[in-house]
Order: structure tokens, then sequence, then C-alpha cells
């Protein structure tokens, strides 16, 4: 018998994302290894069991008084991982909307010291409670679509001491709200607007900064906006190298407006995920494949910036690339939901529904070095879980914006209806 301090059962199909080797790819990217009229037991946190609910009571000793969950018939996947955010900001750019209903593009708002930069005066004066309410709130409202695991990027200070204040934010607000979190340094957010022109002099101060921040473990990845007007393929190169001998794990913003380069870098250098890719070439699906970079897609970004580019999710699943999907929370494109990204990722994407809840769970997972502990429904890993009422889990970005009926994390309700 194995112990167990609380059940989950009433469960009509269970998402296990259990089967085969992580990160998904290809055909697997499809396998969700369900389970119809399934129960689970959890202990301390962990799923200690998975399997049919009738084999529940000759397989696991609850605790006495310990809880049952009923889950109603419910269809239940791993509690999303988020893996590209950038939750900490102060303010909002609803006012940018006439902007980009005139045609103005995402670098030409920025360019007239609008839109990022906005937000930048905005995060610079807001105090630390401000900072933490706001994004606290986002967070609740992220578990509320299924979201249990989240990154976090810094990039609205654009200071080296403003940067750091950020980092400081992600273990209170982890434990304020109860989700994972997975911080990342994205002070190569943008040139700061004091420094106009002196990219390299302010990457001289950022590569400076990164053994320490490595070494006090306040971020476990560093992040550069890889992109005509904001850093080169030079610049990019030099801050992940330094980020990586540091020992931090790699990402970049690569090729989201442009064909830049930023993609084959990734490959080149081996980064953890190569994020956004819309206007990536196809050759660089081959070198991304080849080096095992995960492409993480946010293809919710160009439907707020009214952009005919679209995430390349079906032509980067049959190249071979494990494909994740976020949200890419931010001021430009304010979406919480990862439901609703995750169905973007099949009408904008031409991902199949299963594909996108693999997307949002094991191999979204994988992109934050995380595939052995959030992103499966398995022995071991965190008891995780995300309940929504509807027939079978392929309908969950199927429906656009599916909302969920009750979130788990650890075991325990983030949200509940
Ligand atoms: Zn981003």
């Amino acid at each position: 018998m194995i112990r167990a301090d609380r059940v989950v059962t009433g469960i009509r199909e269970l998402a296990t994302l259990s089967v085969g080797p992580v990160p998904r790819i290809g055909p697997a990217m499809g396998q969700l290894g369900l389970l119809p009229d399934a129960a689970i037991g959890v202990r301390a946190g962990r799923i200690a069991w998975v399997g049919p609910e009738r084999a529940l009571s000759r397989s696991v000793a609850l605790r006495p008084g310990g809880p049952r969950i009923d889950l109603e018939g419910s269809c239940v996947v791993p509690g999303f991982v988020d893996p590209h955010t950038h939750l900490l900001f102060a303010g909002d750019r609803h006012d940018e909307v006439a902007a980009k209903l005139s045609g103005a593009s995402y670098a030409e708002i920025a360019s007239g010291g609008g839109g990022l930069y906005a937000t930048v005066r905005a995060t610079r004066r807001a105090s630390e409670a401000e900072l933490l309410g706001s994004a606290a709130d986002r967070l609740s409202r992220m578990a509320r679509w299924g979201t249990t695991t989240a990154e976090v990027k810094t990039g609205y200070a654009l200071t080296r001491a403003g940067e750091r204040r950020l980092l400081g934010l992600i273990p209170r607000l982890e434990r304020r709200t109860g989700l994972r979190l997975v911080a990342t340094y994205l002070a190569a957010h943008a040139v700061p607007p004091e420094l106009r022109g002196r990219a390299d002099a302010y990457l001289d101060g950022l590569v400076a900064e990164l053994p320490a921040i490595a070494r006090a473990g306040r971020a476990r990845f560093c992040d550069i906006f890889c992109e005509p007007g904001f850093f080169t393929l030079e610049q990019s190169d030099r801050l992940l190298r330094a980020a990586r001998s540091a020992g931090l794990g790699l990402k970049i913003h690569a090729d989201e407006f442009v064909a830049s380069g930023g993609a084959e870098l990734a490959a080149r250098l081996g980064a953890r995920s190569a994020d956004h890719l819309s206007a990536a070439p196809r050759s660089a699906f081959r070198a991304l494949a080849a080096a095992g970079v995960t492409a993480v897609l946010l293809p919710v970004t160009p439907f707020s910036a009214m952009s005919d580019l679209r995430s390349p999710g079906r032509e980067l699943v049959e190249a071979g690339v494990p494909v994740a999907v976020g949200t890419d929370l931010s001021p430009n494109s304010w979406v919480e939901g990862m439901p609703l990204a995750l169905a973007h990722a099949v009408y904008r994407g031409h991902l199949t529904p299963a594909e996108a809840i693999t997307a949002g769970t094991v191999n979204a997972a994988h992109a934050l070095e995380l595939g052995g502990v959030a992103g499966q429904i398995a022995p071991g890993r965190d008891a995780d879980l995300s309940a929504f009422k509807v027939r079978h889990a392929v309908e969950i970005p199927y429906r656009v914006g599916a909302l969920p009926v009750a979130v788990y994390r650890r075991g325990r309700a983030l949200f509940s209806t």
C-alpha cells in the first residue's frame, strides 16, 4: 500500500503527460498519456500514486482524516507552466492601442520614448509595495486560469540597482502567492533611456554584474532582446556568453519582428530556449532541432500587436524542435491566461490541441529546467493540477479561453469553485 495524506477522485479523464522522454518532440508532442476514470494519491505535496479510481482503495492508504477531493467528473491536466512572462511592472499602456490602430509598430512606439520606456518610467517610480501588490494580483489571476508555475523576467528598471530590486521581489511573490516562480535576469530588455546610443557601455556593467547575480542564486536564467533598435547579434552573443560563464541558463528574445540571427545564436550557444521566432527563417529550425533548444512560442503577442506575423508552431514541430507556449504577459500584450495562449497556438500556430497541452505543461517545464518537477502527473512530481469541466482534455485549447473549476499547487487549492 502507498501512503497518502490526501486523494483526488472523480477525474473523468487524466492527462498525465508522463509517457516518454522530456522534452517531447515530433509525434510524441501529441501523446498526452490519457487515463480515464482516474484518481491521484498525494503525500507531502507530491504525487504518490496515479491510477484508475477503481484500484484506489486497494492501492492507497489514506491517512485517517485525510481529505478526499472529489472533482465530480472533471478532466485534469498538469498545472500549466508559463515559461515567459514580464510580470513585474507598474502602470498600463492602454493608451498605446490608438497608436497601434494607426499602424505604429512596437519598435516605432519605443523609439519615440513611449511603449516599453513608459513602463520603465512607471516601474522606476513605483514602491516595492505597489510592485508586489500588482504582480501578486496578476499571479492570482494566472492561477485562476490554471497556471501553477511561471517564469518571471526583470527588465523594466534598466539600471543595475533597479534590476536587482526587481529580482529581490520574486521570492517574496512566490511566498505570497504559492505559485512556483523562476527568475530570469532581463536587464538587457532595451538600452536605458539615459544611455541612448551607448548600448555597449550598458552591457559592460551587466557583464560585470552577472557573477554576483548567479552566486546569490537570484536568477536561474539570463535573457536579452536581440532585435534591431535594441541589441545586436554581437551584443547578444557577448552578454549570453558571460552569463553562461557565470553559470546562468540562457534564453533569448529571437527573431520576433525580423530575422536577425537570434535563433541561430541560441543554437550555437546551446541556449535553454529561443523565444518568439515569428520571423525566424526555416533554416534556423534545423539548427534549433540539432542543438536541442526549446522554442518558446508566444502567439498572443503578434495578435496584440495587430501584426500579420504568426508563431510557426506546426513548422517547428515538423522540424523536430521541442515546442513550448507561454503568455508573454506584459503591458504591451496583457494576457494572463495560459488557455488563451494555447488556443492561439492552435488556431494561429497550427498546433493540434494535444500538442498545445504538451507545449503548456511538460515542454514548458523543460524550458525552465523543471522537467523532473513540474508539467507531469506522475509519482515524485509536485501535485500541481488544473481541473476543467470538459468531456476531454483536448477540449481545453480547442475552446478559446477555457476556465478551470479548480487549481491545486502541491495538492492544495490555489483556487476552487
Ligand atoms: Zn518577452
